[in-house]
C-alpha cells in the first residue's frame, strides 16, 4: 500500500479525531476552527465561537446572535411546521454513543428529493421521538469587502427535549458544490444552515506530521509529533520550513527531506473541490508533501 492510500485508512481517519479533538478543531497556527472533512462534527466550548463563525450573515437584518437570543425567530415566521424526529446511532466513537435526528423537512427544505432523510446533528443521548417547532430562516450573507452573497434558508428546530450537553456542528461539506450545510445543536436547539461556507470563518484543517520516520505508517506516530493546521498555515509551513524523514527513529542524521506537494503547495486542501473527497488534495492526500521517499 502506498502512503497516500494509507491515508485512506481508517486508522488514520481515527488518529486525526484524536489530534482534532485535542487541538480542539483549531488550527494551532492562527486560531481558526475548521473541519478535517464532512460529516466530521467538532465540539464547540462556546456560544461565542458559533457567533462568529456566523458573523459574515445576518438573519432578517440581525446578526444571528440577536436572532437567536433574543428570541426573534419566533416572530417573523409564517411557514411554522411540528415534526417528530427519530433518532438512530450513527457511530461509536471511543465508547461514546453519538445520535443522529432524522428529520424530512430538510430534505423538504433542500430539496433532496431522492435522498434518505438527513441526519439532522448529533446528540450524546438516546433520544427514541423528539418533537420538533420548526421555524424556517432567512440568512443573508456578505463577504468580507461587504458584497452581497445569496439569501440562503436555514432551520431552527427547537426541540421537545433538552438533547445536548455540548454545542455541535457537523459540516456536511459534500452535499453542494458551492453550499455546505452546516448542523449546529445546543441545548434544545438543532440548527441547519446552508452556507456558502468559505465565506464563513471556517477553515479545512489537515493533522501535519512535525517529522517523519520512513516506513512508518501515518498513525503509526507519538500524538506529540502531530498538529492541526488550516490550509493556508500549513501551505506557509511547507513553503518556509523543511519536515525531516529519519531512518528509524528520531533524532538520528535525518536521511532526507520531505519537498513539498506540486499539486497544493503545501495546503493539503483544495477548498474549491470540497465537494469532491472534502477538498483534500488527491496528490498528497492531505500532508501537504511529496510521499516518494515514505
Ligand atoms: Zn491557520
Ligand atoms: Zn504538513
Ligand atoms: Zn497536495
Amino acid at each position: 500500500m502506498t502512503y497516500s492510500e494509507l491515508l485512506k485508512e481508517q486508522e488514520w481517519k481515527e488518529k486525526c479525531f484524536d489530534i482534532l479533538s485535542r487541538d480542539n478543531h483549531t488550527c494551532l497556527c492562527c486560531g481558526r476552527i475548521g473541519y478535517h472533512n464532512s460529516y466530521s462534527y467538532l465540539q464547540l466550548d462556546s456560544l461565542e465561537k458559533l457567533y462568529k463563525i456566523l458573523e459574515p450573515y445576518s438573519f432578517y437584518g440581525h446578526s444571528f446572535k440577536e436572532y437567536f437570543e433574543g428570541g426573534l425567530y419566533k416572530d417573523n415566521n409564517e411557514g411554522l411546521l411540528e415534526e417528530e424526529c427519530t433518532s438512530e446511532q450513527i457511530t461509536k466513537l471511543r465508547g461514546k454513543k453519538i445520535y443522529a435526528l432524522r428529520t424530512n423537512a430538510i430534505r423538504k427544505l433542500f430539496y433532496f428529493h431522492e435522498r434518505k432523510p438527513l441526519p439532522l446533528l448529533v446528540s450524546d443521548k438516546d433520544v427514541e421521538k423528539i418533537k420538533a417547532k420548526i421555524y424556517g430562516i432567512k440568512t443573508h450573507g456578505h463577504n468580507s469587502s461587504g458584497e452581497d452573497l445569496v439569501s440562503l434558508p436555514c432551520l431552527l428546530y427547537e426541540l421537545s427535549d433538552y438533547c445536548f450537553d455540548n454545542i455541535y456542528m457537523i459540516n456536511a461539506g459534500d452535499i453542494y458544490e458551492s453550499y455546505s450545510i452546516l448542523y449546529v445543536c445546543y441545548k434544545n436547539y438543532a440548527m441547519a444552515f446552508s452556507l456558502t461556507i468559505h465565506e464563513t470563518n471556517l477553515s479545512g484543517l489537515n493533522v501535519h506530521h512535525k517529522y517523519y520516520i520512513h516506513g512508518k505508517k501515518p498513525w503509526e506516530y507519538e500524538n506529540d509529533a502531530l498538529i492541526t493546521l488550516c490550509e493556508s498555515c500549513h501551505q506557509s509551513f511547507h513553503q518556509n520550513n523543511s519536515v525531516p524523514i529519519y531512518r528509524s527513529v528520531k533524532y538520528a542524521d535525518p536521511i532526507g527531506i520531505a519537498s513539498v506537494c506540486k499539486r497544493c503547495g503545501g495546503s493539503g486542501y483544495f477548498p474549491q473541490y470540497s465537494h469532491i473527497q472534502d477538498g483534500i488534495c488527491f496528490e498528497c492526500g492531505g500532508e501537504g508533501i511529496s510521499s516518494d521517499m515514505l
